[in-house]
């Protein structure tokens, strides 16, 4: 007779699954889970199929194939002014997601502490809870999201041992600024305080502002790690390819979690992905160009609505105010009263709260998308 508890007992299927499952089951408008719907570049396809023809097909190195690690610490040279040793600062991973368990499992242990704010990414308190620590959520209040950073320092103390921090974050598209980074240094450059930025959207950054990377504060080298996607950056959602970046130290312990979570990565991915890289260095600069034509033409699409929105600063996602509509649903409600009425799908914001805020009335809008979607959407959004 097997007796088993569950290790994550409160916790169902994560919503980006139950969305587009919805979306599938009613034939509804996918605009839920983050993934474009449209091809990636089509020289980087041609580079995939060209290394499985030619035999990359077998393990690659644990730490990923050297070639992309070059490329992306020329990539980060360019943007941080910094240079960094592939062979100890950097990792490929399989997906931004591995990375993160990685270094949560790497640097936490159990009764640490690791600050969280909410709303966040779905992946980071389960993880911090297989690792034994415990979660500590600070909510940012909407519409603006900003940290409240005396909350910040009332929360520190001996047992907090990591802070996630998300810029661009998803769901809310709001960026920190190099101020927020100088004010987490202040509070954590005396203590044991290991930092996981998690900058899966770094290139997606609209109206002329700045991505701040962790990277760029040479206070937080020693203590950060740095996590990218190049499923986001290069439109390959699916393949699950991602980065990890941190100082030598703390590289060699997410190498000794990694090592044994996943042992490596898929190879003719990488091939391809650091051949397109050398080949387009264009498409990374271009990318921020091209996401904030898509999110100006969904708004402009919407603007005769009753949504209410701030404009999204970073990410392909856009939070939709939806009071003037149907106060009465709250957002999950929302969301399912789209779906079944407009045959559309989105995610409601509430999923990314431990403790969600009262009447808090929106929904989050994936623009990755072909302008026929995103017109399509405009056009149902519009008819609400
Ligand atoms: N972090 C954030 C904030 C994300 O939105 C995502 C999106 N999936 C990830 C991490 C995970 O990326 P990946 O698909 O490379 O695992
Ligand atoms: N990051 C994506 C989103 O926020 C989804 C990733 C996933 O499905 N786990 O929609």
């Amino acid at each position: 007779m097997l007796e088993l508890q569950s290790k994550l007992p409160a916790l169902g299927v994560t919503i980006f699954s139950v969305m587009t499952t919805l979306a599938q089951r009613l034939n509804a408008l996918n605009v839920s889970q983050g993934f474009p719907d449209f091809p990636a570049p089509p020289a980087l396809l041609e580079a995939l199929c060209q290394a499985t023809l030619e035999g990359q097909n077998q393990y690659p190195p644990g730490d990923g194939l050297l070639l992309l690690r070059e490329q992306l610490a020329v990539q980060k040279q360019q943007q941080t002014g910094r240079s960094f040793d592939p062979h100890t600062e950097i990792s490929i991973t399989a997906g931004a997601t591995i990375a993160i368990f990685c270094a949560i499992q790497a640097v936490v242990q159990a009764g640490d502490e690791v600050i969280i704010f909410d709303p966040s990414y779905d992946s980071y308190a389960p993880t911090v809870q297989l690792a034994g620590g415990k979660a500590i959520h600070l909510a940012l209040q909407p519409p603006h999201f900003q940290v409240d950073w005396n909350q910040v320092k009332d929360a520190i103390h001996d047992r907090t041992r990591m802070i996630i921090v998300n810029t661009p974050h998803n769901p809310s598209g709001t960026l920190w600024s190099a101020e927020d980074w100088h004010t987490l240094i202040e509070l954590i450059q005396d203590r044991n305080i290991v930092v996981l930025s998690d900058e899966v959207y770094e290139h997606l950054v609209y109206d002329g502002q700045q991505h701040y990377s962790a990277l760029d504060f040479p206070a937080l080298h020693e203590r950060s790690f740095v996590i990218g996607s190049f499923g986001k950056t290069f439109h390959v959602t699916g393949w699950k390819t991602g980065y990890c970046m941190a100082s030598p130290a703390l590289m060699q312990l997410f190498r000794q979690v990694y090592q044994f979570a996943n042992f490596c990565g898929v190879t003719p991915v990488q091939v391809a992905l650091a051949q397109f890289m050398q080949q387009h260095p264009e498409h990374i600069t271009e990318l921020a160009a091209f996401y904030q034509a898509k999110r100006d033409r969904f708004q402009a699409g919407i603007q005769h609505s009753r949504f209410q929105w701030i404009p999204a600063q970073g990410t392909y996602f856009q939070n939709l105010d939806y009071r003037a509509i149907r106060p009465d649903l709250n957002d999950l409600q929302m969301c399912q009263y789209l779906a079944e009425q407009h045959k559309i799908v989105t995610i409601p914001i509430s999923a990314f709260y431990q403790t969600p805020p009262d009447d808090l009335r929106l929904i989050r809008v994936c623009f990755a998308k072909k302008d026929e979607t995103l017109d399509r959407a405009a056009e149902i959004f519009s008819a609400c």
